[in-house]
């Protein structure tokens, strides 16, 4: 089972702080994650979590755009998958992360390394 406290913790640092690098990782705990983006249609975007030092991968989606996206740091690669994965989503392990904050509810849901579970690595 995997343990999903340090991906939220990693995760509520960028929501809450719009940091896009130098994220702790939550698999090796070097401060080497970056954030990018996806954005599929109108209605489903997702926030990536990769580690350059241990090539982990995480991401959240969301229903709407999310508060720090930025079209520029689209990851191709990414995009890519999204687009081709986009119909395995619901199976996929998803966690809800429920924030609060600005007095309003924010519903994400975590696909903790969702390529992983894709692919049953
Ligand atoms: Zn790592």
């Amino acid at each position: 089972m995997l343990n999903t406290k340090p991906y939220l913790d990693m995760a509520k640092v960028h929501f809450d702080t719009g940091r896009l690098d130098h994220l702790v990782c939550p698999e090796c705990n070097a401060q080497m994650v970056s954030v990018s983006f996806t954005r599929s249609g109108n209605d489903r975007y997702c926030t990536y979590f990769d580690c350059s030092a241990c090539g982990n991968v995480a991401c959240t989606s969301h229903a709407e755009e999310p508060e720090y996206f930025d079209s520029s740091r689209i990851d191709p690669r990414h995009q890519e998958f999204e687009d081709r994965a986009s119909r395995f989503v619901d199976s996929a392990t998803e966690i809800v992360l429920t924030e609060s904050r600005k007095g309003k509810n924010q519903f994400s849901r975590l696909f903790a390394s969702l390529r992983a579970a894709l692919t049953g690595r």
